[in-house]
């Protein structure tokens, strides 16, 4: 088995890691009130099983009194049941629960270089193509941010980036964990590098509506950083 995603103990038994992050249904029926809506469940696979096999039978005991909750019951019961008795390690709902949390996961500098890279090869193909002078800026940037910058891990980020690629699913992890200065020299670094041919062009442009927004910026915010470029004297 590979090694967990994170060191984080399972809240529910403290003693296994956490495997798995499960969302299931939830439906009470009383005369008057039908209550439902959604439990998340975070912990080993053995608690998580064992939450959800509760929740099954919280709902065959107080689903059944009013006609909704039946029919809910009915008809989500045995799918959250089924998913129960198949619960196994599920890698990415924790990846994607620390993030939402940001508690780093066991390969958190590996996957802040992955997006560091990953947003400096998209803005620098988004015209289509490498103009040095991108390649020339963008190195400068990132020997400056990444502890062991190479030259040729960059270039092979460039060579498998393609047009359907966005920046936003690296923008929004960088967000969560850099401080408000890593976000300055990021927004400039990309900004930068877009104008780095003296144009930026409308996919750069494109992108990095994307990018900003996903830093937080505003509409307004990330328009007024542009079009200071647009205004520079090359
Ligand atoms: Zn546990």
């Amino acid at each position: 088995m590979t090694e967990h995603v994170s060191d984080v103990p399972c809240p529910l038994c403290e003693q296994a890691p956490l495997e798995t992050v499960k969302q299931v249904p939830f439906f009470r029926g009383y005369v008057v009130v039908f209550q439902h809506g959604h439990k998340r469940f975070a912990g080993c696979v053995s608690c998580v099983r064992k939450q959800m096999l509760l929740e099954c039978l919280k709902a065959v005991t107080f689903g059944w009194l009013s006609p909704k909750a039946l029919v809910c019951t009915v008809v989500e019961t045995p799918v959250t049941f089924c998913r129960a008795l198949m619960l196994g390690r599920d890698d990415k709902s924790v990846v994607r629960f620390l993030d939402e949390l940001a508690i780093p996961t066991n390969n958190h500098d590996d996957r802040l270089r992955e997006s560091i890279y990953g947003i400096a090869a998209a803005i620098i193909m988004a015209d289509g193509q490498t103009h040095p002078s991108e390649i020339e800026i963008a190195e400068e940037y990132l020997s400056t941010i990444l502890p062991k910058y190479e030259r040729s891990e960059l270039m092979r980020y460039i060579g498998e980036w393609n047009k359907s690629k966005s920046v936003l699913a690296s923008a929004q992890f960088l967000n969560r964990f850099v401080s408000d200065e890593g976000r300055q020299v990021l927004l400039e670094m990309f900004l930068n590098i877009a104008f780095a041919d003296g144009v930026g062009e409308k996919r750069e442009r494109k992108q990095w509506n994307a990018f900003a927004g996903a830093m937080g910026l505003s509409r307004n915010e990330s328009k007024k950083l542009w079009d200071a470029f647009v205004e520079m004297p090359a």
